[in-house]
């Protein structure tokens, strides 16, 4: 979700405005007043305002990306601005382990450092800016514009264009770091290679309305290497005397660590871990990715929910932006904090349980149903039991010839039973049988008693398949009837 581009944003698509204004007539006044669009400056037109409705496909379909890269390629589709920013301050950093003392002031000032210009962008950048999720006051916006500056990612601008193109089209081409093509990709390979396709529109002109933005843009050059080395070696020199270190440490090494914590926002977290909510599109949650992201992990969440304020719903899992922004709501910093409704959240939680559920029901081996076997008159069951073992209940006649010597009850129940209808001895009459006892019968099912069903249907249903997970082009089954649940009825379940 992040970039170390420094250069201008691409020009976006501006909606066309070729087409005259239909002509009215004096006498027929217009419903609508016409749109006062020379009186807006360009960017206050949001880019897909015109946007075709099958834009995804036909873009894919008629935009060829730039060749594959190869040996020969290589050199001129490297981004060398981003290849020196994100290969020179590892190295760098690593000059500085090998030749400065680590003090511990300067450490804790690294991490502290690290926090300030993690939340400038997972506070900032993602979720006031890219995704709206609250209303910061002006101080807050200064102070997460500037800290998100020191983690050298681009302008908040350039930033919230790509990420809300990521969210748009998430798993397509036209998701500028694309996790389908694979976690390298995604981690740092779509910033060192020049983009092999246009990200998708995605609007923004929201946030060039804002002054605070297009500030931070206008700037952003010399607030990058303000905050992101000046301020930590300054900081550090004159606070203990430790320049060499606040540069080496809290400036050069924390931003490696910066860099590669929002970079596992775009590779592990749609790689590692579970889907609790949806499992459409490849965004996972796992706390290792909370834990490394300043809780930017419960992406599955993310995905589903966007402007959610939070990441973690629960209060136990790891999500420091969240208790960030719970802190700048009670400062009075904050406000609107949004969180989508607990029903709908909930939903996708029931959904994915129930496709776990379905799962499982679909590893078990069922009872036959009553339209796979024979329907057979009394008379013939009456023949048939003198054969083998075969006992009517609730409509359906069940032979026991396995069963016969492992009945908890003894042998002599079962015999005394043959030929007959034994379903009130069954359910309560001689022995209220379990629900177990029940299933396994149902599994001994070889017909059914003709007429016998209609009076017993109730009855006749195993428990385990009174509640039983269905997709909704099932549920002409033979137990619609009866189920309480009803799953999705997409045909291929990952
Ligand atoms: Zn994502
Ligand atoms: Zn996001």
């Amino acid at each position: 979700m992040s970039t170390v581009s420094v250069s201008a944003p691409a020009p976006a698509l501006r909606p066309s405005r070729k087409t005259p204004p239909p002509e009215i007539s004096a006498t027929t006044p217009p419903l609508t007043p016409p749109l006062k669009t020379s009186a807006l400056p360009d960017e206050n037109i949001p880019v897909d305002i015109d946007i075709p409705d099958n834009y995804v496909q036909h873009t894919i379909r008629t935009t060829k990306p730039l060749p594959p890269i190869t040996l020969s390629n290589i050199w001129t589709e490297v981004n060398w601005l981003n290849f020196v920013i994100l290969t020179g301050t590892p190295v760098l950093s690593i000059y500085g382990f090998w030749t400065t003392k680590l003090y511990w002031k300067t450490a804790i000032f690294s991490i502290v450092y690290y926090y300030f210009t993690g939340l400038g962008i997972t506070a900032g950048y993602h979720r006031l800016w890219a995704h709206r999720s609250y209303n910061a006051s002006k101080p807050l916006q200064y102070f997460l514009a500037l800290a998100g500056s020191g983690a050298v990612q681009g302008s908040i601008k350039w930033w919230s264009r790509g990420h809300r193109a990521h969210h748009r089209y998430t798993d397509t081409d036209l998701d500028p770091y694309g996790a389908h093509h694979g976690l390298l990709w995604s981690h740092i390979g779509w910033m060192l290679i020049k983009p092999r396709r246009k990200p998708g529109v995605a609007d923004v002109s929201d946030l060039s309305r804002s002054p605070i933005v297009r500030w931070q843009h206008k700037n952003y050059t010399y607030l990058l290497i303000l905050m992101a080395l000046i301020v930590p070696t300054v900081v550090a020199g004159l606070g203990w005397g430790d320049w060499r270190g606040g540069f080496f440490f809290a400036g050069a090494a924390r931003l490696v660590f910066v860099h590669h914590s929002t970079f596992c926002v775009n590779s592990l977290a749609h790689y590692l871990g579970e889907t609790p909510f949806d499992d459409k599109h490849t965004p996972r949650d796992h706390f290792v990715t909370a834990l490394v992201t300043i809780g930017e992990g419960y992406h599955n969440f993310h995905h589903q929910f966007p402007m959610d304020y939070r990441n973690a719903i629960k209060w136990y899992q790891y999500d420091p932006t969240k208790w960030f922004i719970i802190v700048c709501k009670k400062l009075g910093l904050a406000s609107h904090l949004k969180s989508f409704p607990e029903n709908e959240v909930r939903k996708g939680q029931l959904t994915m349980g129930l496709k776990k559920l379905r799962k499982t029901q679909d590893l078990l081996q069922w009872p036959q149903d009553s339209n796979d076997l024979p329907v057979i008159s009394w008379d013939s069951f009456q023949v048939q039991a003198e054969k083998r073992p075969l006992i009517l209940i609730s409509g359906f006649i069940h032979d026991v010839s396995s069963f016969m010597d492992e009945h908890p009850g003894g042998r002599h129940l079962l015999a005394k039973h043959i030929g007959k209808d034994a379903t009130t001895a069954f359910f309560g009459g001689v022995y209220d049988h379990s629900n177990a006892a029940h299933n396994l019968l149902a599994m001994m099912r070889v017909g059914v008693l003709h007429g016998g069903l209609e009076l017993e249907f109730e009855r006749a249903i195993p428990p385990s398949q009174k509640l039983r997970v269905m997709r909704a082009n099932e549920v002409g089954s033979p137990y619609a009837s009866s189920t309480g649940v009803v799953s999705d009825s997409e045909s291929g379940d990952r």
